[in-house]
């Protein structure tokens, strides 16, 4: 295994790198930085941020140069992200359009619809959401009940969806909609794109335990959509729905680097924190807490280098990018709940508060990874993937 960049690449990375010192905004990923007064005001800074980035050409490098990227490799793409995550830089608040949305219409489009709706994705022009889980839908997918019916020239709605990210925020949505209810599950699908402001789509905010009200209730009432937002054939929307999920997995570059930095606070947490007269870094129990986190996010960067070879090699990850998936969401949860022990009382206090420690980052940090094994799979689904498709264990029923 070649374990160094090509001279291209560093000098890729030395490029953004330079970008990102010139261009970050003042005080970001500092406390310096203001706290937002909404999620709406937040949103309003990632549009403008995401803008600034595109301007620079650094927003779909893995695009190809014909919709607007930069047709970046693999590894570009991977040193884009942790070039991202080291300097601490902002999400971009496309990242649906641009990471999911982008790459499935570029597989599956009309050329109409490409034209129409990719380059608006990376200037943060218009704002997209995924709408594929529904309440009785999730891990079982293609159980889902929100129904298209053809009208003509369009297709008539009608259906709830759920846990929708940013769907508040959003000018777009991919849908997936039952169009032949005599087919079996997954065969009578389609994929849709849906205009979030059209009459009958109305989104309710949820407010997750962080919070904050990032992801929604969706509700479709007789939603118009023209038959020419069908993205491919009607019914084939499961085998174009791979394709988008297929997008969620793979290497987490961005993980890594953040899980690194969350590794350097909790060592200098141990440090400060007291346990009686003594620092907590001197507590056995503490310790071997602590000597876990490190070995952990070591042996993260070697599953995402041996999922990057693979991709690299075969152009898509490969069902063991769910080990990636598995281990880092339970690295971090172990890693929360060593800072959470470190701070005791104090991980308690919320920011706002004069007594809190970084400004309560830790508890909102640990509040919010507790998802991280629920979104794009949860856990158990990604143990069912290993176990059939790596191991090659009997299907369970
Ligand atoms: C932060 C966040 C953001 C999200 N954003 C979006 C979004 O933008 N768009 C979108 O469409 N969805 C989104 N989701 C939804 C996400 O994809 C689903 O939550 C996930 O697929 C699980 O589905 P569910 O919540 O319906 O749980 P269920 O499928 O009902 O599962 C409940 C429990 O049963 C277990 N289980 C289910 N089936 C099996 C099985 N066969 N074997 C073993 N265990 C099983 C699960 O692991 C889980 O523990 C988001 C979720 C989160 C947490």
């Amino acid at each position: 295994m070649d374990l160094s960049f090509s001279r291209a690449e560093e000098s890729f990375r030395q490029q953004l790198r330079s970008w990102l010192i010139a261009n970050l905004p003042d005080g970001w990923g500092t406390d310096a930085f203001p706290e937002f007064d909404s999620l709406a005001d937040e949103v309003r800074f990632l549009i403008g941020w995401q803008r600034r980035l595109n301007s620079g050409g650094w927003v779909g490098v893995h695009w190809p140069r014909a919709y607007g990227g930069r047709g970046a490799t693999v590894i570009e793409n991977y040193i884009l992200q942790e070039e991202f995550a080291r300097s601490r830089a902002p999400e971009i608040i496309g990242r649906i359009g641009v990471n999911l949305v982008g790459p499935t219409l570029i597989a599956h489009g009309a050329e109409e619809q490409k034209r129409r709706y990719l380059p608006k994705i990376l200037g943060a022009e218009e704002i997209w959401c995924q709408l594929f889980s529904e309440p009785n839908a999730g891990s079982d997918l293609a159980a889902l009940r929100c129904r298209a019916e053809r009208d003509g020239d369009t297709f008539i709605v009608n259906g709830q969806k759920v846990w929708t990210s940013y769907a508040q925020f959003a000018d777009w949505g991919i849908l997936l909609a039952r169009t032949d209810p005599a087919a079996p599950k997954a065969k009578g699908i389609s994929f849709l794109i849906v205009d979030m402001h059209a009459p009958g789509v109305h989104v309710r905010p949820l407010k997750q335990m962080t919070g904050s009200e990032e992801f929604n209730e969706v509700f479709l009432e007789d939603v118009r959509v023209p038959a020419a937002n069908l993205v491919g054939a009607p019914n084939q929307g499961w085998t174009i729905a791979q394709t988008t999920l297929s997008h969620e997995r793979g290497t987490s570059p961005r993980q890594l680097v953040i899980h690194r930095i969350l590794l350097d606070e909790l060592l200098s947490l141990a440090r400060t924190m007291r346990r009686g007269d003594a620092a907590a870094a001197t507590d056995v129990s503490i310790r071997q807490q602590l000597a876990r986190a490190v070995i952990e996010v070591e042996l993260f960067k070697l599953h995402n280098w041996r999922t990057l070879t693979h991709l690299i090699r075969h152009g898509k990850p490969g069902p063991e990018s769910s080990v990636i998936k598995l281990f880092w969401s339970e690295m971090s949860q172990r890693l929360h709940d060593t800072a959470m022990e470190l701070l005791g009382p104090f991980g308690q206090i919320d920011r706002g508060d004069a007594r809190t420690i970084a400004r309560g980052r830790w508890l909102h940090s640990y509040l919010y990874y507790r998802s991280a094994s629920i979104f794009a799979g949860t856990n158990e689904i990604q143990r069912n993937i290993l176990a059939e498709r790596v191991l090659g264990l009997p299907r369970g029923r």
